[in-house]
């Protein structure tokens, strides 16, 4: 799929069916679709070998081939493509068939509209997608080489390498919720990922985005595993997500399918057990939502099974801005060891949702001048300095920080290649790759996302002398105030703002001093010290265990 929309290859020798299909694939709502008509199989065959296509609609009776011989013809050549087949009324049985041999459905062509096409091809795309592709994401595969360079460098004993290299427990879940249009029901998928069991409960957040999947959930749980570890939490590290775009979303629709999700996972989850907490897409009023389902299943408030809550339902002071404060009180460690003075240093920030806006204000406030921010339309430049409360009060009115008027629109590519001294990538995986990497124009790089940088350009930049302040050390304020909610949530009482963020500060400080020393003596760079400090703690704990039985 291009953002130019699905490419949809229709096999369908009929010109009155062609035309008919082509129009409702014109009208499906929320989807578009670039679609290429050939009515003999071997011109569809030919399209097959010379383009990329994403799906395909398959009349089984053609001219040159017929029922299902087409079907296994066109599979010998898409092995991994959605095929939906396209069939008359006469011939239901002979779909059937296909469908039993491996097409993902198939739709009578009289009883066609634009909503049961488009959702026959939705979920033609889904199915194929959860059957194959699950593990295979870039972040999981990056998350796996990012530990397999740590624990070849730590001698990491084989057994205990292959142990960590995959998640304990997954769990994958599809489940149904209701639209605002009372006869649409949607179908999703859900996951929750626990990497590992043995330092306790495990945690981690539930993110909402189109691109989900068990690999990149399966990522994510593991860099919680060693960011918990480095900073020195009683947790493993787990994950969730489900797999749409919140975006275009009413309230009611997200409350429905949170809760549903949560009733789904709700096995997993639990204030001893695993306790998720918001990432992208996800914010306090979901984790409200997600507190109260599982508090109703279990017949009393539970406020200890999520983190990152409204104050009010036993949320903590400072949760909703803890990542950006933490980001930027270890820029402020990194700062001192490398002699930049902040009060003179400029900073740019690309994504201003929870850590990246966070970030923003917090440098701002403590004198750092912002020149850019972006989010996921584009970005803002103003190198005499961005008025970041103005910007934050611009984006709450608007909902993006597109137009606003003090500043020069750039694109995300850009932003990132801004001159600054601090880049803080605080939006999505896989921003900062070869490509890129040699043109960043920054002396440090504070990772407030997950995963914002390939291993490749991990490379460039070093040698580059950027220096790294990599994701489970930068973005580990999060969890950390996440970790005292849960503490002021099993005891019942709770600590002020300022307690809150010392505690806070002496956490990330001494997790970056404890990485700065690593990467010194032994000659390493950071990301790779810091997922050292973590690895030995969790193996450690994991000897110290035993093996069961
Ligand atoms: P969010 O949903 O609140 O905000 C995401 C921001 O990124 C938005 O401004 C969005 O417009 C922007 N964005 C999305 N796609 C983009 C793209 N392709 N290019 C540029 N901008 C884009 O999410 P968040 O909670 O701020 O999380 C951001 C990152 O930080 C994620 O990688 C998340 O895993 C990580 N993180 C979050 C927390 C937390 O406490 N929320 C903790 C640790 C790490």
């Amino acid at each position: 799929m291009t953002d130019a929309g699905i490419r949809t290859l229709l096999i369908e020798d009929n010109p009155i069916h062609a035309r008919l299909i082509q129009r409702l694939l014109d009208e499906v709502e929320g989807q578009h679709f670039q679609v290429q008509t050939v009515d003999r199989l071997d011109l569809g065959l030919q399209h097959l070998r010379q383009n990329v296509v994403d799906i395909v609609l398959l009349d089984l009776v053609l001219p040159d081939s017929e029922e299902l011989a087409t079907y296994f013809r066109v599979r010998a050549e898409a092995t991994d493509l959605p095929i939906v087949i396209l069939t008359g009324l006469d011939d239901i049985n002979l779909a059937a068939r296909a469908v039993e041999a491996g097409a993902q459905d198939f739709m009578v062509k009289s009883k066609l509209n634009a909503m049961s096409l488009g959702r026959s091809i939705h979920y033609a795309m889904e199915m194929t997608r959860a059957q194959r592709g699950e593990w295979d994401s870039p972040m999981f595969r990056l998350a796996q080489q990012q530990f397999l360079k740590a624990s070849q460098l730590m001698k990491l004993d084989d057994n205990l390498r292959q142990r960590l290299l995959y998640p304990q427990r997954t769990l994958i879940v599809s489940f149904p919720f209701r639209r605002d249009e009372q006869d649409q029901v949607e179908t999703v998928f859900g996951y929750r990922v626990q990497h590992v069991l043995s330092m306790g409960p495990t945690k981690g957040g539930i993110r909402y985005h189109p691109e989900v999947n068990l690999g990149e959930t399966a990522a994510l749980a593991m860099w919680m595993t060693w960011k918990c570890a480095l900073v020195q939490l009683p947790f493993g590290g787990a994950k969730g997500g489900v797999r749409f775009d919140p975006t275009d979303f009413s309230r009611g629709e997200l409350q429905r399918l949170t809760r549903r999700y949560t009733s789904e996972i709700i096995g997993m989850i639990g204030p001893d057990k695993d306790i998720p907490a918001p990432d992208m897409g996800t914010d306090a009023q979901v984790m409200s939502w997600v507190m109260d389902t599982y508090s109703q299943q279990v017949g009393h408030t539970v406020p200890a099974v999520v983190t990152g809550k409204p104050v009010v339902l036993g949320g903590s002071e400072g949760r909703n801005e803890a990542t950006g404060r933490g980001l930027v009180y270890v820029v402020e460690a990194a700062a001192r060891k490398i002699d930049m003075d902040l009060s003179s240093a400029t900073a740019v920030v690309q994504g201003f949702g929870n850590v990246g806006s966070n970030a923003a204000r917090i440098f701002h406030d403590s004198g750092v001048t912002v020149t850019g921010v972006s989010d996921v339309h584009g970005g803002l430049h103003n190198a005499r300095g961005l008025d970041i409360p103005a910007v934050v009060d611009y984006v709450q009115r608007h909902r993006t920080t597109e137009g606003y008027p003090e500043a020069d629109p750039v694109s995300n590519e850009e932003l990132l290649q801004l001159p600054c001294d601090i880049l803080a990538p605080c939006a999505m995986q896989n921003q900062i790759t070869a490509r890129n990497a040699d043109r960043l124009r920054c002396r440090m790089l504070a990772e407030g996302a997950n995963g914002p940088t390939t291993l490749e350009a991990d490379e460039i930049l070093h040698d580059r002398g950027v220096y790294q302040l990599p994701d489970i050390l930068a973005n580990a304020g999060g969890v950390t105030v996440s970790y005292f909610e849960w503490v002021q949530d099993t005891q019942n009482y709770t600590w002020s703002l300022q307690q809150i963020n010392e505690r806070l500060q002496q956490i990330v400080t001494g997790a970056y001093e404890r990485t700065a020393r690593r990467a010194e003596t032994q000659h390493l760079d950071m990301r790779t010290a810091a997922l050292i400090e973590g690895i030995e703690r969790v193996v450690e704990a994991k000897l110290a265990r035993g093996l069961f039985p």
